[in-house]
């Protein structure tokens, strides 16, 4: 063995108590590191011949990269839609790595892990409260969530008009339908081959909204003259946080031939609470659903899954089956994550979710989901009663959209974000809504609390002073 990786194994346990006690610095103190920084590093370092080991390139690391590391999972990056990490899920993280299983086959050969995966989907499907017909499984994030729904939609359609597009390629217009799609979604459309202007934008409801308009859905759907598409529709947008109204879409779907895709990346949280999941009524009903766990469910990065209704399974194993043997009989026999996922080796991804459901139970998320929404509701009716701001639209869920008060102030707001984030106190990200240039605060870390609002509120009071307005 080379010596410095026999170095490291004689001295493993030291090692990793280092990294142990280093991580501990970070996650306790985590509420004082900036949420932004201005050094850069020099991407130029060499490769050394001889390794270093794993102390020396931890001193390394914490002398020039920890230094630049951002409270992305603290209590105030409120920029995207940011998750932190519970105590629980960096066990189950970290655990995942030790570990090591690659998660394939439901057999002795793939150790259990992928049963512990499923039983990870059913502990969900409880959470969310949705049925067991649905078949689930992790990838790395949303987008590669809509990706596998959107795939196996694709497949769908083709088989509408007798073709198998997974192996023959696409030979019909593929319909899509979506009103405020993510741009994930998009992006998936583009990387199936579909196309990313291959769509149909269905209008809004009128006023402040960003839900899907029913009666232009339904016009739309019949300038189709019977043909079938898919619908991508969205629980949660990323701006305001709105829902489609599930309960109308499930009424068309008894009337019309689509496919139903549900983007709740992270709505679908909404769903774990009464107070909040009237939201979701009716998404049961839909044929696949996209969900990630790093931001709600505050399980570290990369962290997804998607869920397909099983009678659909088969057309999922046609689009991404990874042997070309001929599918025959029941789908789930043999049944092996790499012939439902884009990729073939996968870690234990399941694990950090798996330790924070059980660790937490369903209380412990249905706390952290009202106590974001009551946290994005005080923040909002701060700024309301401040004469310097308003909301661009009503706070659905935890996401609020807001701007500098004022026409004249737009030209303004780019520049008061970036010397607000620069205090690297918080951090927000610029938005566009309803043409006028805007700011989102999201709200989803379990660390978030009223005293952080307040901490936020004092830095936009003094930047608005800084820059005279
Ligand atoms: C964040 C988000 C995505 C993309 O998720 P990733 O995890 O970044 O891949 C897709 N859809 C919605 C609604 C989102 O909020």
């Amino acid at each position: 063995m080379n010596s410095a990786l026999q170095h490291d194994l004689n001295n493993f346990e030291n090692i990793l108590e280092k990294a142990r006690q280093q991580a501990i610095v970070f996650l306790n103190n985590l509420e004082n590191i900036p949420t932004s920084k201005k050094e850069t590093i020099d991407t130029n370092r060499e490769l050394n011949h001889t390794g270093l080991g794993s102390l020396a390139v931890l001193e390394e690391f914490n002398n020039r990269l920890a230094p630049l590391m951002v409270a992305s999972s603290g209590p105030r990056y409120w920029g995207f839609v940011t998750g932190g990490s519970t105590p629980a899920s960096v066990v189950g993280d970290w655990l995942a790595s030790v570990y090591d299983q690659n998660t394939q086959a439901v057999t002795a050969q793939g150790g259990n892990s992928a049963l512990i995966e499923f039983e990870t989907i059913h502990l969900l499907i409880q959470l969310l409260e949705l049925p067991k017909s649905f078949l689930g499984g992790f990838v790395t994030g949303a987008t590669m969530s809509n990706f596998t729904c959107l795939g196996t939609a694709r497949q769908w359609f083709g088989k509408q008009y007798g073709k198998d597009f997974a192996k023959d390629g696409i030979s019909e217009r593929i319909n899509i339908l979506t009103a405020t799609p993510h741009s994930s979604s998009i992006k998936s459309l583009s990387m199936l081959g579909i196309g990313s202007q291959n769509y149909t934008t269905i209008k809004t409801i009128q006023g402040n909204r960003e839900a899907i308009d029913r009666e232009d859905l339904e016009r739309n759907i019949q300038n189709l003259e019977g043909k079938p598409f898919v619908l991508i529709s969205s629980a949660g947008t990323v701006n305001t946080a709105d829902f489609d109204d599930f309960e109308a879409i499930l009424k068309l779907k008894e009337q019309y031939n689509f496919w139903w895709h549900i983007d709740a990346a992270f709505g679908g949280f909404a769903a774990v609470s009464d107070k909040y999941k009237h939201f979701v009524k009716g998404w049961e009903n839909a044929d696949s659903i996209t969900i990630d766990c790093h931001k709600w469910l505050n399980v570290p990065y990369e962290s997804a899954f998607y869920l397909v209704k099983e009678q659909h399974a088969a057309l999922q194993i046609e689009t991404f089956q990874n042997s070309n043997a001929p599918y025959l009989g029941n789908p789930l026999e043999n049944f092996n994550y790499f012939n439902v996922v884009p990729e073939n080796s996968r870690r234990l991804r399941a694990l950090p979710v798996w330790f924070s459901l059980l660790a937490y139970g369903k209380k412990g998320f249905q706390d952290i989901v009202e106590n974001s929404v009551s946290l994005a509701l005080h923040f909002g009716n701060t700024l309301i009663e401040d004469e310097s701001f308003e909301l661009l639209a009503p706070i659905h869920l935890n996401n609020v959209c807001f701007t500098l008060k004022g026409d004249h102030n737009q030209e303004k707001v780019a520049q008061f974000l970036s010397k607000l984030n620069d205090t690297g106190k918080v951090f927000m990200t610029p938005t566009v809504y309803q043409n006028r240039k805007g700011i989102r605060a999201s709200f989803v870390n379990w660390r978030t609390t009223e005293n952080d609002i307040e901490i936020v509120i004092d830095e936009m009071k003094e930047t608005l002073n800084i820059l005279s307005l």
